[in-house]
């Protein structure tokens, strides 16, 4: 099977990589077809699902994951909706739909959403695209490493350190995943929150997996109350150091990064590159970081200015 993804390139950050003394390495997922990482894993997902015979993918999000559900359909050709509360903007719901897509307004808040995909999921032929808690999307996730491993070596900067964000975990699972298959078990991970979002930090804190009472947070793509089992199981088989940045530290980031790479990205996204431009203390020690640009759709320069 062709993946619905496609490689992407990974650049130096000079100016940082002269600030910090260090190589700065940037994974850029923003320039994935869906704006994000996402495709990877939701589209190697529904790729196996519509191969096993699915005929309609459905997928409870406003944001990325289904975005990306939405590309992936529309490139395998079958019917797709994509659930969204009724807080999402009539905005998004516009994108999702330019795209081919179905959009369906259903629900207060987002779990009711999700209640309302897994009832029409259990249709004949309907399969349940979840955002973030699924091997198949840990999976697809961890291509990304498999290129950067190549791509680093051919830049003569093997990464000593991976940074990312984490929502529900499935970028860092499919990050991790792809470090221990190339024997890179050794590279630490520093997964960045932000503060009213840091459900990892709360489960790592808890040493069980547990749930945030609410979202806070403004970065609402990393407003997972519960991280994926996986992603808490990893913090016990690798080494994976917490960083938690404020709002304003991550959309300063995004900012930054705009102004220095030409590049605009979610503050979800800004709260990994901040771990950088706050020159947090976890990173001090690595000599050649590898950042996770993961992107997102949900930004635009009026956004990023208010
Ligand atoms: C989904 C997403 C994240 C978080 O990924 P998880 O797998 O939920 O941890 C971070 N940034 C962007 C842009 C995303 O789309």
């Amino acid at each position: 099977m062709t993946p619905l993804h496609i490689p992407t390139p990974l650049l130096e950050h000079r100016a940082l990589s002269a600030a910090l003394d260090k190589r700065v390495l940037l994974k850029m997922e923003n320039s994935q077809p869906s704006g994000s990482f996402k495709l990877r894993g939701i589209g190697l997902l529904c790729q196996r699902a519509v191969a096993a015979g699915a005929d309609h993918l459905v997928c409870p999000s406003g944001g990325n994951a289904g975005f990306a559900a939405a590309v992936a359909g529309v490139a395998l050709g079958v019917r797709t909706t994509i659930l969204v509360p009724q807080t999402t903007s009539a905005a998004v719901r516009q994108k999702i739909a330019d795209i081919g897509a179905t959009v369906i307004v259903h629900g207060a808040v987002w779990d009711e959403t999700n209640l309302e995909a897994q009832r029409l999921a259990g249709a004949p032929g309907a399969v349940y695209v979840p955002p973030f808690d699924h091997p198949d999307i840990w999976e697809g996730n961890a291509s990304m490493i498999d290129e950067a491993v190549a791509q680093s070596r051919a830049m003569d900067a093997e990464f000593d350190v991976v940074v990312c964000s984490v929502g529900g975990g499935g970028l860092m699972s499919g990050v991790l995943q792809g470090l221990h298959r190339h024997g890179l078990a050794k590279v630490p991970l520093i997964a960045v929150e932000t503060e009213g979002a840091a459900s990892l930090r709360a489960s790592m804190r808890a040493g069980a997996l547990v749930s945030l009472p609410a979202i806070t947070s403004l970065a609402t793509t990393l407003g997972a109350k519960r991280v994926a089992a996986e992603a808490y199981a990893w913090t016990g088989r690798h080494s994976v150091l917490s960083v938690v940045v404020s709002d304003a530290q991550a959309v300063a980031a995004a900012r930054r990064f705009a102004d220095d790479m030409r590049v605009l990205v979610e503050p979800a996204c800004g709260a990994a590159l901040a771990a950088g431009y706050e020159r947090v203390d976890e990173l001090a020690r690595f000599r050649r970081p590898l950042f996770i640009v993961c992107g997102g759709i949900g930004v635009d320069l009026a956004a990023l200015a208010a």
